[in-house]
């Protein structure tokens, strides 16, 4: 069989760029929260299984950050032991998930971070870091501070995400399609959910060079959940094509924006959020990600027939 001299020198050229992707290429690491458990999910096998399967065939590295009473239970553990086993570090989420901004104590929550860590840390791919619930690190300074001491002194580091998120709430509608039979409208669900992902991606990378003057290697907050079960394979592809480079968890932890602490109060939200806000930026949201910003858009792209 004779090869096109042009398809020849495309798929030399496309060769090429994969070996020397352009230096100016924005980089991303997948995480994902919370974790399954088989005995209040029904589907959390299957979820799971689709995540792992995913992530193997696209040949990405993630990480994990389970919350004790979801993935840690004695039915959730052998789901997040399945993670660890295919190369997927994990991280601490607390045990019992409560918001560092609400009613609990400093003292509480540290007992509930220390209870996770107990259940988790014996993972091969255990890496002590703390993923805040909601992204939530404390309303007053003694909490933010006293959390931040705890870490320093058991070799812990925080985990931030930079690039926010909602696919909770895509995710909670997607599970109301298929509830509702009305299956017919996922690719709509399915498009909408892609182009949010790329608009935070890119919203958070255009706030990080505005701040820091700079691409950093980013980090996603996803969730174990149905949406990225059936989607994550079409999210990770749009980076690649977009020509974001995929990187794993540690690689993308490595950069320095993840070791700095931002001063603002309530402390939280991702770190790209939380620096610009003490860099004075005007007309940040807070909360910086919700469901409630996404509902026009999602109604809108599942109205008509
Ligand atoms: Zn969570």
């Amino acid at each position: 069989m004779r090869l096109r001299p042009f398809a020849l020198l495309a798929s030399l050229l496309a060769l090429m760029l994969s070996a020397f992707p352009p230096a100016h290429a924005q980089t991303i690491a997948f995480t994902f929260d919370d974790g399954l458990d088989p005995a209040t999910h029904p589907d959390a096998l299957r979820w799971n299984g689709q995540l792992l399967r995913t992530l193997s065939r696209s040949g990405v590295r993630a990480m994990i950050f389970p919350a004790g009473r979801m993935g840690g239970t004695p039915t959730g553990l052998p789901l997040v032991r399945a993670w660890a086993d295919s190369g997927h570090t994990v991280g601490n989420h607390t045990w019992s998930h409560r918001n560092l901004a609400g009613r609990i104590t400093l003292a509480e929550f540290l007992a509930d971070v220390g209870r996770a860590d107990s259940l988790l840390s014996g993972m091969p791919t255990w890496r002590p870091m703390l993923r805040f619930p909601y992204l939530k690190e404390g309303d007053t300074a003694e909490k933010r501070d006293g959390v931040r001491e705890w870490m320093r002194e058991r070799g812990y580091r925080p985990a931030p995400v930079s690039v926010d998120a909602s696919d909770w709430y895509y995710n909670q509608r997607y599970l109301e399609l298929i509830a509702e039979r009305r299956t017919s409208k996922l690719p709509r669900l399915r498009d909408a959910y892609l182009a949010h992902l790329w608009d935070r991606a890119v919203y958070y990378d255009s706030l990080a060079r505005t701040v820091l003057h700079r691409s950093p290697a980013h980090v996603l907050l996803l969730h174990t959940n149905a949406i990225n079960g059936a989607y994550l394979g079409d999210v990770i592809a749009m980076f690649r094509e977009r020509g974001w480079r995929v990187v794993p968890p540690d690689e993308a932890f490595a950069d320095e924006l993840y070791a700095t602490q931002p001063s603002g109060l309530p402390a939280g939200e991702g770190i790209v959020w939380a620096l610009a806000r003490d860099a004075g930026v005007t007309g940040l949201r807070y909360p910086a990600e919700d469901g409630e910003y996404e509902k026009p858009a999602v109604d809108r792209a599942l109205g008509g027939p």
